[in-house]
């Protein structure tokens, strides 16, 4: 018998309550912790295979789609990633890659890996895909097969125009592969108004639920391309010819064991984002971003991306000269139990990225993160005036109640 001799004495795990406001994850509402502690079903179960098509149905309404290959990936978002690109690219495709941040690149390492060849269409970090950019490219490309592009750059909080990249796409016959990890439930993603063939997203995220489930949609347009390859898909875990045989309208066959707890986590937290209403969502995360805006801007903290192209979600702001940004984040982290994303790549040491995601973004999250890092800034020595940001966003959020009281005034007299 070998001894089992921990270093560590941990009888049981309990981590600390932390107030999540970096890049993901997002924090759970309490009815997505309490569906993950119901008890282990079959995957064939009768019950399992109900809550699976709920489940289908609540992620066709969060993408806006009707699709019906719309299911979530065992997996996380990175999976959801490879699946797309596995399933819809073939040795010697061209597929063209928009790169504006971290994740676009990840896109180009799997092009390379499915032997694909990538045409990469370069954004400077914090810009938008540029549209002229890619049609152009299409234009000195005219067999290339997929464009692939990320709808919300997590790196920097940048978004970039879906419907128009998507447009341009088609015109050159090409399917399109999307990342929505970042905007889905956070900002829309109209899968069917803007006809992308293939999405992903990240369950932990703006949808705030457990990390591991990357929900996809494959439009029909997506599926035939994968049926009509020469070759097999060269993934057997991703492979979606045989992932229908589970997820799909077919009578179901085992494929692998799905991650239960998680799953009936994603069905909770998918009620709620029903319950809330989707534009309601989306609202939220906005009135949120403004009053977390108004109080960074309050402290002097300069945002990556310029007004227009901003996500709500993820606010990415630079570092004030002189400052040390990992002694911040760490004294965040161990006097206010508050989570904050560093940068990444060519902004590591640059920046902060404040995720107002799900169910983290909420007014008390906001004012914590405000009040924290004002008074670690200024403890440090920078000029801020404590107190400065909060009120800012007490202003930020009374004139949206201003605004919201004058809109009901409006309702009842008209
Ligand atoms: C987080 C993220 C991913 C990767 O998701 P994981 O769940 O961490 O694998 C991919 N793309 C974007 C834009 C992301 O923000």
């Amino acid at each position: 018998m070998t001894k089992f001799t921990p270093k560590h004495k941990i009888n049981s795990f309990h981590p600390p309550k932390r107030t999540l406001m970096g890049p993901g994850p997002s924090e759970m509402h309490p009815r997505v912790i309490a569906a993950m502690g119901q008890p282990v079903v079959g995957y064939m179960d009768p019950v399992f295979v109900q809550m699976m098509d709920e489940l289908k149905d609540l992620l066709r309404y969060a993408y806006q789609t009707k699709n019906p290959l719309t299911f979530p990936v065992s997996g996380p978002g990175s999976v959801g990633m490879e699946s797309c690109f596995v399933n819809l690219v073939e040795r010697g495709d061209k597929v063209v890659v928009c790169r504006n941040g971290v994740f676009g690149g990840r896109m180009i390492e799997n092009v390379e890996r499915c032997g694909g060849i990538p045409v990469v269409v370069e954004d400077t970090w914090g810009e938008p895909v540029d549209p002229n950019k890619l049609d152009d490219a299409l234009k000195s490309n005219p067999d290339a097969k997929v464009v692939a592009f990320v709808h919300a750059e997590t790196s920097t909080g940048c978004a970039s125009d879906a419907k128009t990249l998507v447009d341009i796409a088609h015109r050159h016959d090409c399917v399109t592969i999307v990342d929505a990890v970042t905007s889905l439930g956070g900002t829309p993603v109209l899968v069917d108004e803007w006809q992308i063939d293939a999405i992903y997203s990240g369950s932990q995220k703006c949808l705030s639920c457990t990390p591991g489930l990357s929900p996809t949609s494959f439009s029909d347009r997506a599926i035939a391309r994968v049926k009509a390859r020469k070759a097999k898909v060269e993934s057997w875990f991703m492979d979606l010819n045989l992932v229908l045989e589970y997820w799909g309208n077919t009578k179901r066959t085992y494929h692998h064991t799905a991650p239960g707890n998680a799953l009936y986590a994603l069905h909770e937290a998918l009620l709620l984002l029903r319950e809330e209403g989707i534009e309601n969502a989306w609202a939220r995360h906005w009135r949120h971003h403004l009053a977390l805006k108004a109080g960074l801007e309050a402290m002097g903290l300069k945002y990556v991306v310029k007004e227009g192209y901003r996500l709500p979600q993820m606010n990415a702001v630079y570092v004030p000269e002189g400052v040390n940004e990992l002694e911040v984040r760490q004294r965040l982290l161990a006097e206010f139990n508050l989570e904050i994303g560093a940068g990444l790549g060519p902004l590591a040491g640059k920046v902060w990225r404040f995720g107002t995601m799900g169910y983290s973004c909420k007014a008390e999250n906001v004012m914590l993160s405000l009040a924290a890092l004002g008074s670690v800034l200024s403890d440090m020595g920078s000029p801020i005036e404590v107190g400065h940001a909060e009120a800012a966003a007490h202003a930020a959020y009374a004139a949206q109640h201003a605004e919201a009281a004058k809109a009901a005034r409006k309702l009842a007299t008209a």
